[in-house]
């Protein structure tokens, strides 16, 4: 991390008493094990048996989630189907996702700043909490906000998940901040009018989460753990 990045970070910690971490990236690589991939095509497969094939612009990503916000276009039935075996494909998922390193490094670090922590994600709230109990993880949380069940339009760039996140931690926008490694995370902290922090876990998404105006932006959970620490709370 550049000194001209860590200074930026300082500034955010500074003012930042809460935290809404994204969970897909920042705290662990959920679909390591059973990949995305192909439970996109799984999902694809049914969508297109329920008679809606799934359109390009929805499942050229291979992403799960882009199938369920197209099943969410469709209607309440497919979005039901779909988010069903999606939320069952996460739950195993849960079960082999990959620790990311620093994770646990930064949730204690937010612990010892006095720095109440909510997960918020697109995912299945029955995966996270799966994953933070098999991690011995789930006492550094505080609250825990999964995607809406019903409403895939709800999904980050929504602010509605951080929002959720913030109702339950009792704290303002102004003194919040999300950190995550897609764009729809710092999207969603904008809308919300939080303080937004990227994590770079690949090449090339510094430069993504950058030009999407995150307020910092980060390469390894360790930096971010490092930074907090260093900021008296
Ligand atoms: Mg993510």
């Amino acid at each position: 991390v550049s000194d001209r990045s860590a200074e930026r970070m300082a500034k955010v910690m500074q003012n930042v008493r809460t935290v809404l971490l994204d969970f897909d990236g920042p705290v662990c690589s959920i679909f390591a094990g059973l990949p995305a991939p192909s439970v996109a095509t799984a999902l694809a497969a049914t969508a297109e048996r329920a008679g809606h094939p799934v359109p390009p612009v929805y499942s050229g990503s291979r992403d799960p989630l882009d199938v369920l916000r197209y099943a969410g276009t469709v209607g309440p039935a497919l979005t039901k189907t779909v988010e069903d075996e999606l939320a069952r494909a996460e739950l195993a998922a849960a079960g082999s996702a990959a620790p990311t390193p620093g994770a646990t490094e930064f949730l204690r670090a937010c612990q010892a700043t006095g720095r109440p922590v909510a997960v918020v994600s697109n995912n299945s709230a029955a995966a996270i909490r799966s994953y933070l109990a098999r991690q011995d993880m789930t006492g550094l949380v505080a609250a825990i906000q999964g995607r809406n069940a019903t409403d895939p339009r709800l999904m980050k760039p929504s602010p509605d998940v951080l929002q959720r996140g913030m109702r339950d931690l009792d704290v303002r926008p102004e003194q919040a901040a999300i950190v995550g490694d897609t764009v729809t995370d710092i999207a969603a902290g904008q809308a919300a009018n939080v303080y937004t922090i990227g994590y770079a876990n690949k090449p090339g998404k510094y430069a993504d989460l950058q030009s999407a105006g995150a307020d910092a932006v980060v390469t390894t959970m360790h930096e971010l753990a490092d930074l907090t620490r260093a900021i008296i709370a």
